[in-house]
């Protein structure tokens, strides 16, 4: 697969992903009003998939809404490779508002993002200001306090720019998301995008979630799953261990870093949030949930040590 081709294949992990979301959201796992203008019908998925994505979903708002709270919405939100991601939206309807709102993503996905934008009533109202007029082109998307923009995160110079275009302030406490991301990325360069991130950003807290574990027989069968379909899993190497991932940040320039896989994030949820998504659907294989949630984990990294107290 040339390069062209397997960038075409990562952003398709995209549309999987949001018509992951928008399956599990129809059944009722969790509540999102806005997927579904991002993604039409979708088949339904497996229960242990709806689960894996509750709990992905679940964990990332839990700490999200945590560290607003804790810098009283004096921050800002960054998201990198955020595909149709709803997150803004929901906080927005929930009144929590930030200084800053950013997502990054190749060109090809903010296109497709700012078109729905556009066109939605429900999602462009939520970036407009009275005082603001909206600025959109092609890849971008300019609100006040929301920004969307094409960018190739494996870019340095590029991201440089466009962070500097989304008036983002180093001084101000910065979360940083990314959602099954960084695995697509050669190694050195997610290396230098961290190391980047951290040199510039000095309250800055990450949130990774992505593969680990991925020595096993388990874990040779999601990879090649990958593979097959032309994605180029460059960036799987860090992927190795929760200690793996916990390493990547402390050898670039991160104070401190914690890794979790899901079977314990899954165990930390809100034990009636747990009980209520479980009678959704009927499992038959637990040992299957099991093994997903141990090839998956959150990383978190921070900065300032400040943000050390954001977990479950
Ligand atoms: N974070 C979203 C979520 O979890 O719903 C999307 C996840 S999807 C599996 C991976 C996303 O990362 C895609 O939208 C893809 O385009 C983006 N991505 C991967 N490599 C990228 C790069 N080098 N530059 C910009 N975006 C990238």
């Amino acid at each position: 697969v040339d390069s062209v081709g397997s960038d075409e294949a990562v952003i398709a992990t995209n549309d999987d992903a949001s018509s992951c979301k928008r399956c599990a959201v129809a059944l009722g796992y969790w509540k999102d009003r806005y997927i579904n203008y991002f993604v039409k019908a979708t088949d339904r998925k497996a229960p242990e998939i709806n689960r894996g994505y509750f709990a992905r979903t679940v964990t990332i708002k839990i700490l999200v809404d945590k560290f607003i709270e804790v810098t009283n919405g004096n921050c800002q939100i960054v998201n990198i490779g955020a595909g149709f991601d709803t997150l803004y939206w929901r906080l927005v309807e929930e009144g929590k508002s930030v200084k800053g709102f950013v997502e990054f993503d190749f060109p090809g996905v903010t296109s497709r993002k700012c078109l729905y934008i556009q066109r939605t009533k429900q999602l462009l109202q939520a970036v407009s200001d009275e005082d603001y007029d909206v600025k959109l082109n092609r890849n971008n998307l300019h609100g006040h306090t929301y920004k969307l923009t094409g960018v190739d995160l494996r870019n340095l110079t590029d991201v440089e720019a466009k962070v500097k275009e989304s008036d983002l302030q180093p001084d101000l406490p910065t979360l940083f998301l990314a959602e099954c991301v960084l695995v697509y990325m050669p190694l050195q360069k997610s290396a230098q995008l961290l190391r980047w991130i951290a040199d510039r950003f000095k309250s800055a807290l990450f949130i990774n979630y992505e593969m680990v574990n991925l020595g096993d027989r388990f874990g040779e069968v999601m990879l090649n799953n990958l593979r097959t379909r032309g994605c180029d899993l460059a960036g799987a190497d860090a992927c190795q261990t929760t200690e793996t991932q916990r390493k990547r940040f402390l050898e670039n320039g991160w104070a401190g870093a914690d890794s979790c896989d899901m079977v314990g994030i899954w165990s930390r949820l809100p034990p009636e949030e747990v009980a209520r998504v479980s009678q959704i659907e009927l499992l038959d294989e637990q040992e299957l949930l099991r093994q997903l949630f141990a090839h998956y984990a959150f990383t978190t990294a921070w900065t300032d040590h400040r943000w050390s107290e954001v977990t479950l």
